[in-house]
């Protein structure tokens, strides 16, 4: 969901002003209950209680439908972390969006 329609969703509820979303999604972000995928510039609701202790979420994306899905792999993010390592470069943030065909539309 971009900021957008989610300002279109509130305005109801007395929010307003994109910069009230940004901030409460900035918030629910940092409370690890929302995720910003990058290449959508969409906000998503976490799908795993435990997400940051699984290694942070990855996304597949469908081109066709706009499906996104949350994944984990701790084995991922340890390869993440090795490689900021010798690069020795300090992650902030990494974002691992994977664009394609979802199982829906490769079928279709
Ligand atoms: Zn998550
Ligand atoms: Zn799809």
């Amino acid at each position: 969901m971009g900021a957008y329609d989610l300002l279109r969703l509130l305005k109801p509820e007395g929010l307003r002003a994109p910069p009230q979303i940004y901030r409460a999604l900035e918030c629910l972000i940092r409370e690890g209950k929302a995720h910003k995928i990058e290449t959508l510039g969409a906000y998503t609701l976490c799908a795993q209680p435990c997400c940051e202790e699984n290694g942070g979420a990855f996304f597949t994306i469908c081109r066709t439908c706009g499906r996104a899905d949350e994944l984990h792999d701790p084995a991922l993010s340890r390869l993440l972390g090795k490689l900021s390592r010798r690069s020795r470069f300090k992650v902030e943030k990494a974002a691992v969006e994977l664009s394609g065909l979802c199982d829906d539309c490769s079928h279709a």
